[in-house]
C-alpha cells in the first residue's frame, strides 16, 4: 500500500495510505494532498510540519522521493520473490508429508505416536468461551463417540479440528505436524480428515456420483475414470450403488447421509469425523445410517462421532468422551463411562430419561395424537417391540380405569441404557389410588410391574412395560 499508494495516485488509495504509527517509526513521512501524492523525509517523528517547512522540504526531498519510489520497487521485488520461494517448499512439505501418510496406510514406515494431538485448546466467540483448555490424544484405529449435553462445545472441537473454526489458542498436531500454524496447508488437512455433517451438505445440481468424484478429481488429480470406479464401489458399500445418476433430491434423507459417507471416504482420509449425523433424521431411516457407519468402524478407520445415540455410542466405539462445559470430563472405554462413571455429571447425563409428554384435561383428547406419538417415540429409542403393548395399555387405562380422573398427565419415560419403559399417569388432587381391584387384575399380567404411589401433587400409576 505505502510503494502503490505513491505510484498510482487515485482518490480511494490516499484514503488507503494511513499514516500510523509504523510509518512514523521508520522515520518516513507520506504527505498527500487531492490529486497528487509526495514523499517528504522528515528527519524527527515527533516534529509537526508547518505549512512553511512543508513547501522548503518539498524542494529538496524531490530527489529523495525519486530514490524512495525506487527502493519500494525493489522491496516489492524482494518480497515477492521470498513469497514464492516460501510457497514453494510449502507446497513440497506438504506433498512429502502426504506421500508419507499413503505409505504409512500401507504400512510401509513405522510412525508412531498419535495421529491427532490436542493441547491447552480453547475457543471463544467474543466474550463466550466455549473450549476451555481441552489436551487430548487420539491414536490411530480409535472409534471415538463424544456425548454431552447441547452447547457443550461438542461441534465446535470437531470444527475446530478440521479448521473450519480457527482455535482461539492452543496447538492441533495432526501427523506431527501443527495444524494451526498460519502456513499449514488446509487442502492438505482436508484430505487427511473427512467430515460428515448432520445436514448432509451434498451438491444439488450435481449427481449422487459427481458429488462423490468432484473432490478426488480435483483435489487429489484422480482421472474421472477411476474416480468414478472408486466412486460406484463406494455406493456399492453404503448400499447406494442403483442411485448414481439420480439427484440429491430424490432421495431419502438417510441416503443422503450414506452418500455423504460415501463421498468423505473417497478422498480417502485418515480420521472421519461425524457431527450429529443421524440427528436431522426421520427415526424410521437412523438405523441405516448408523449400521454403515458401524461397518466403517470395523475398518480401522479413525472416527470421531458427535452423538445422542447413546446404545450406538456405546456397542461401536472403543473410547468415550463425555463433554460438559467445554472440556472434555470424562474420558474413557465405554464400560467406564456407561458402567462406572465417575463424576456425577457423567452419571446424570447417561442415565437420562427421554420422555413423552401428554396433558390431558377433559374427556375430548385426541387420541390419535397419541397414539401417533407413541409410535414415533418407540421408532426413535428403538424399542417398537414396546409400541404395541404401550398403546393399548393406554388407551385402556385413559378410557377404562382412569377414565373419570381429569385432569391427568400422561408419560412415557425411556432410560436408554437401562432399557427401562414407563408408561406413568399422574392425577391430582387425589391421595388414593384410582385402581379397582378388577382393573389391577387385568393391567398386573400385561406389565412387568405396576406401582401405586401418592405423590406431593396427586397420585401416580406407574406402569412398566
Ligand atoms: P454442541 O455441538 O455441543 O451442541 P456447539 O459447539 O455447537 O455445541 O456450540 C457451543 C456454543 O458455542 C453454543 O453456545 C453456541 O451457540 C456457540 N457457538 C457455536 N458456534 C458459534 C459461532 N460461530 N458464533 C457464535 N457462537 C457460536
Ligand atoms: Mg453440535
Amino acid at each position: 500500500d505505502i510503494a502503490l499508494g505513491s505510484v498510482a495516485v487515485t482518490e480511494e488509495r490516499q484514503k488507503q495510505v494511513l499514516f500510523s504509527d509504523g510509518y512514523n517509526a521508520a522515520r518516513i513521512m507520506f504527505y498527500t494532498r487531492k490529486g497528487e501524492a509526495d514523499i517528504l523525509t522528515k528527519g524527527q517523528s515527533d516534529k509537526v510540519l508547518s505549512t512553511k517547512d512543508e513547501c522548503t522540504m518539498h524542494e529538496w526531498t524531490k530527489e529523495a522521493g525519486t530514490w524512495l519510489w525506487m527502493a519500494g520497487f525493489l522491496l516489492l521485488l524482494t518480497a515477492g520473490g521470498i513469497w514464492i520461494v516460501l510457497r514453494r517448499k510449502r507446497n513440497l512439505t506438504a506433498k512429502r508429508s502426504y506421500s508419507e501418510t499413503v505409505l504409512q496406510r500401507s504400512g510401509l514406515t513405522g510412525v508412531a505416536g498419535p495421529i491427532i494431538s490436542i493441547s491447552h485448546l480453547s475457543k471463544s466467540f467474543g466474550s463466550l468461551s466455549v473450549l476451555r483448555d481441552v489436551n487430548v490424544e487420539i491414536h490411530r484405529g480409535e472409534v471415538i463417540s463424544i456425548i454431552g449435553p447441547s452447547g457443550t462445545g461438542k461441534s465446535t472441537l470437531l470444527r475446530c479440528l478440521n479448521l473450519l473454526e480457527r482455535p482461539t489458542e492452543g496447538n492441533i498436531m495432526v501427523d506431527g505436524e501443527n495444524i494451526v500454524t498460519d502456513d499449514y496447508p488446509v487442502n492438505l488437512l482436508r484430505r487427511k480428515m473427512g467430515m460428515v455433517f448432520q445436514s448432509f451438505n451434498l451438491f444439488a445440481h450435481l449427481t449422487v456420483l459427481e458429488n462423490i468424484t468432484l473432490a478426488p478429481c480435483q483435489l487429489l488429480g484422480e482421472s474421472i475414470e477411476t474416480a468414478r470406479e472408486e466412486g460406484m464401489a463406494l455406493l456399492r458399500q453404503v448400499g447406494l450403488a442403483e442411485k448414481a445418476d439420480e439427484y440429491p433430491s430424490a432421495l431419502s434423507g438417510g441416503q443422503k447421509q450414506r452418500v455423504a459417507i460415501a463421498r468423505a471416504l473417497a478422498m480417502h482420509p485418515e480420521v472421519i469425523l461425524f457431527d450429529e449425523p443421524t440427528s436431522a433424521l426421520d427415526p424410521t431411516m437412523v438405523g441405516e445410517v448408523l449400521s454403515v457407519i458401524r461397518q466403517l468402524a470395523k475398518s480401522g478407520l479413525t472416527m470421531l462421532i458427535v452423538t445422542h445415540e447413546m446404545k450406538f455410542a456405546k456397542d461401536v466405539s472403543t473410547r468415550i468422551f463425555f463433554m460438559n462445559d467445554g472440556i472434555i470430563y470424562e474420558d474413557g472405554t465405554p464400560d467406564q463411562i456407561f458402567n462406572h462413571p465417575v463424576h456425577s455429571a457423567t452419571k446424570d447425563f447417561i442415565n437420562r430419561r427421554q420422555k413423552l409428554v401428554y396433558e390431558i384435561g377433559s374427556n375430548d383428547f385426541d387420541f390419535l395424537q397419541i397414539h401417533t406419538g407413541i409410535n414415533r417415540f418407540c421408532l426413535k429409542y428403538d424399542i417398537t417391540d414396546k409400541t404395541k403393548l404401550a398403546c393399548r395399555l393406554t388407551q385402556e387405562m385413559l378410557l377404562q380405569h382412569l377414565l373419570t380422573c381429569r385432569p391427568l398427565t400422561l408419560r412415557l419415560t425411556h432410560t436408554e441404557l437401562s432399557g427401562v419403559t414407563a408408561l406413568d399417569f399422574m392425577i391430582e388432587n387425589l391421595t388414593e389410588s384410582p385402581l379397582s381391584n378388577a382393573a389391577r387384575a387385568s393391567i398386573r399380567p400385561q406389565v412387568k410391574e405396576l406401582i401405586e404411589e401418592p405423590t406431593t401433587r396427586g397420585f401416580r400409576v406407574k406402569l412398566i412395560v
